[in-house]
């Protein structure tokens, strides 16, 4: 049986950042014939892979996680991973709302100079090889079972993902792997996922049409869950980052309101008494919302968009006072994991030690990334949040030189 002091399943950058911090100790096992098949999809091929935000911040929109990932993004964060891109030949551009992307606009930069610098580091590689179970060696160690022989390993780093993008390679085996070494997992659900509607039809024809912060509420196992942010219409439904950050609490059957206009019935009222004379399609438009859409919440409600303010007879005003204020959306579906983004759940944070990665269950096993119990909003934070991780548990996995 062959050997490695440090095995580590996966080669997304949860694997590949722990790669280059173990360095000469470490194996990489992955399924894929390359690194990193998921992060060249990333951000449309761009790959968002930080934001801007000082560490406080980021750590603020991690909900109850944040506590557990504070160790890992103090010990890797967005400076140290502009750094590390760069020593590669990787430059970084910032965009207008905080996110960075590689100069080149093209993912696989980011892979490409992880890759390198795993390489660099002295780390070993053995692609389209499929870990299909580890199990305790009775003297101590690892044996780690892949479709072409067992390796044993003193120490292993569980790196596979989420469940989300099966074809990405992350289909879930990671959470059985983990599960036979004696680790809960907390259940799994798609994240960062758009919804369909009922009926689907209703605002077809505002497909691409996007608001900027718009408040939205809906109820949840939480309890109601009040939120706002930017929101697309697709052909079939919604998205947007306020439909994806929250799409994990969203279940098939909710309702979904949305504020196009916020104490619209009030202003609503305010502009009939401001502009009798203007038709009503015109008049709405000073409330900033695309023409498209206005003739569609006029249509819906069956309002004559060309008639006078003046002429608005008082039921059809409550009516679209309170669509605008208060316009219910109700979900047929939520994306499931075939094309979700991210998978919210997983392995539970209260078994693995903070500041090391490493569980508490099962000694010398340390975990990496997504497979972890966190949920994270869009914005380049899960790709960051993988880098952490994967380096503080590929620095504190790598043993004393003998
Ligand atoms: C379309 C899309 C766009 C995204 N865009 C962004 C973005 O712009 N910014 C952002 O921050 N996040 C983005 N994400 C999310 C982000 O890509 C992931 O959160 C991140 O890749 C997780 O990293 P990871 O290393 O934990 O897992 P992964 O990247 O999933 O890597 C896990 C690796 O483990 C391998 N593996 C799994 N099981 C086994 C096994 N049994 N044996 C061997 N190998 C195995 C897999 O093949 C895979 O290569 C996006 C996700 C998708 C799907």
């Amino acid at each position: 049986m062959s050997s490695a002091p440090i095995i580590i399943i996966g080669a997304g950058p949860a694997g590949l950042l722990a790669a280059i911090a173990a360095g000469k100790q470490a194996l990489v096992l992955e399924r894929n014939p390359y690194p990193g098949k998921k992060l060249l999809l990333s951000g449309s091929g761009q790959c968002n892979f930080t934001n801007a935000l000082d560490n406080d911040d980021f750590l603020f929109h991690l909900r109850s996680a944040s506590h557990f990932l504070k160790p890992a993004l103090y010990a890797f964060d967005k400076d140290a991973f502009i750094d590390l891109l760069a020593r590669e030949g990787c430059g970084s551009a910032k965009r207008e709302d905080g996110k960075y992307f590689p100069e080149t606009k093209h993912s696989a930069s980011v892979r490409d100079a992880l890759y390198q610098a795993a390489v660099k580091s002295g780390a070993k590689f053995s692609f389209d090889t499929h870990v299909s179970s580890v199990s305790k060696q009775a003297g101590g160690g690892f044996a780690v079972k892949t479709d072409k022989t067992v390796i044993s390993a003193d120490r292993i780093i569980l790196a596979t993902g989420g469940k989300s993008y099966t074809q990405t390679g992350s289909d879930g085996l990671g959470y059985v792997i983990a599960k036979s070494l004696g680790h809960k997992i907390e259940p799994l659900t798609p994240a960062l996922a758009s919804v369909d509607l009922i009926p689907a039809s209703r605002f077809t024809d505002c497909a691409g049409i996007s608001l900027k912060n718009v408040p939205i509420a809906f109820c949840s196992p939480q309890g109601r869950i009040k939120d706002r942010g930017d929101l697309l219409f697709t052909h079939t439904g919604l998205s947007g980052p306020v439909i994806l950050n929250n799409a994990f609490l969203i279940k098939a059957g909710s309702s979904i309101a949305i504020s196009f206009v916020e104490g619209g019935a009030h202003k609503l009222q305010d502009l009939v008494l401001q502009e009798p004379k203007k038709s009503l399609q015109t008049a709405l438009k000073a409330f900033a919302l695309p023409t498209a859409l206005i003739a569609r919440i006029l249509g819906y409600l069956a309002i004559d968009g060309s008639q006078q303010l003046a002429q608005l007879k008082s039921k059809d005003r409550n009516l679209l006072g309170a669509y605008l204020q208060n316009a219910v959306f109700h979900v047929k579906s939520v994306e499931s994991f075939e094309t979700a983004m991210a998978t919210a759940g997983g392995i539970d944070l209260a078994d693995i030690r903070i500041r090391t990665m490493e569980s508490r269950i099962c000694p010398k096993l340390y975990f990496a990334g997504e497979i972890l119990n966190y949920h994270a909003p869009t914005g380049g934070f899960n790709i960051q949040l993988a880098a952490s991780t994967g380096w503080l548990a590929g620095s504190s996995a790598v043993l004393p030189p003998s």
